[in-house]
């Protein structure tokens, strides 16, 4: 954060911790209470069938937390069964429930994120890759797609991450850096946030750094009757048709009364320190998924159980734009060292079967 005058940001990150290791270890320290927690969690009214949502469902007596849907035009004969992971994100793994009520209860506690080393060490999983591969099916569980358009005065700033290369002097970068000149996107991930003051943030990957970006991620999440749009001088944003006001960052103007941009710029320092301390080499394909995990982090820093708000990501959250990634099927052969969480849901969309809808994609 570059400021030499201190402005009262939004309410601070929370340091209580919600539901302690321990704590989730004792609640959920059989398989079937962690089953038992996530039916009624995805069910509250009872199990439905995760394929055509029907209620005409019976519990199978041999197979505890087992059920077959009776709709002919859904199973058959036969009947389709199901489980109470069946088209969660916890399918088609090997690790027990248990693993992955402790992981999530992990990653709702460490307000800057935490690495799937760390977490490894905690759980004594055998193969650094389990932890690693939870931990980004969890993050796609933490993406929030419904949320409530930004009010008051609301604070528009973008950032890059990665291709540190960039910033040094020129003879010092690489060839290929040099090369590609001031080419947008090169090397480094971009990404533009919005936050309320006092309110909550969201924030996406960003493409391409010109004007119809820009323009739509403010039309998508700043509601018409804004107070005021504020952000630096960057010359994109003086179009938007709303009422806006920007700092001269490059005349070293910071703060002007109201108009600053540093509770965003809090936000994106937060998560460079997790993304650059904790996960070393962040890839360009997951960039979503940890703007999704510190979007969501943030927005629940005030939720008291934001362990059981993770764990109802995981269960799926209905929108308008139908069953997000999460309650979708997870193919066997898609759990690849690569194949998970984000990467997963595109590979889905570029066969052309699954529509892939978040609020960490650019429209
Ligand atoms: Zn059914």
């Amino acid at each position: 954060m570059s400021t030499n005058t201190k402005v009262a940001a939004g309410t601070p990150l929370t340091t209580q911790p919600n539901i302690t290791l321990a704590q989730s270890k004792r609640h959920y320290a059989t398989e079937d209470a962690c089953k038992a927690l996530l039916r009624d969690m995805r069910w509250p009214d009872g199990p439905r069938c995760p394929r055509c949502q029907s209620d005409k469902v019976y519990a199978l007596k041999a197979r505890p937390f087992h059920w077959v849907c009776k709709n002919k035009d859904c199973g058959g004969r036969n009947g389709y069964r199901f489980s109470v992971i069946t088209k969660t994100i916890f399918e088609n793994t090997n690790y027990p429930l248990k693993t992955w009520v402790e992981v999530i209860s992990l990653m709702g506690q460490s307000k800057k994120g935490i690495s799937a080393l760390h977490i490894h060490r905690q759980i004594g999983s055998g193969d650094y890759r389990t932890p690693w591969f939870m931990c980004h099916r969890i993050r796609a569980a933490m993406k929030d797609e419904a949320f409530p358009k930004l009010m008051g005065t609301v604070e528009v700033d973008e950032t890059y991450i990665g291709g540190k290369d960039r910033n040094r002097h020129w003879n010092k970068q690489s060839r290929q850096q040099r090369e590609a000149g001031t080419r947008f996107g090169f090397g480094k991930s971009g990404a533009i946030g919005a936050i309320s003051r006092k309110g909550n943030v969201v924030c996406q990957m960003m493409q391409h750094g010109d004007f119809k970006t820009y323009n739509g991620f403010v039309r998508k999440v700043v509601d018409q009757k804004v107070d005021l749009v504020a952000t630096d001088e960057n010359r994109t944003y003086n179009y938007l048709g709303l009422p806006h006001a920007a700092v001269k960052h490059s005349q070293h103007e910071y703060v002007r009364g109201e108009v600053h941009t540093n509770n965003m710029e809090s936000f994106w320092s937060l998560l460079k320190r997790g993304v650059v301390g904790t996960f070393h080499n962040l890839s360009k394909e997951y960039l979503p998924l940890y703007l999704a995990e510190f979007q969501f982090r943030f927005n629940n820093r005030k939720n008291p159980d934001i362990f059981r708000a993770i764990l109802a990501g995981c269960r799926g959250r209905h929108t308008g734009s139908g069953l997000s990634v999460v309650e979708r099927p997870i193919r066997q052969g898609q759990i690849a060292m690569a194949s998970i969480g984000y990467h997963f849901a595109r590979n889905h969309h570029a066969q052309g079967k699954t529509a892939f809808t978040s609020s960490t994609d650019i429209p």
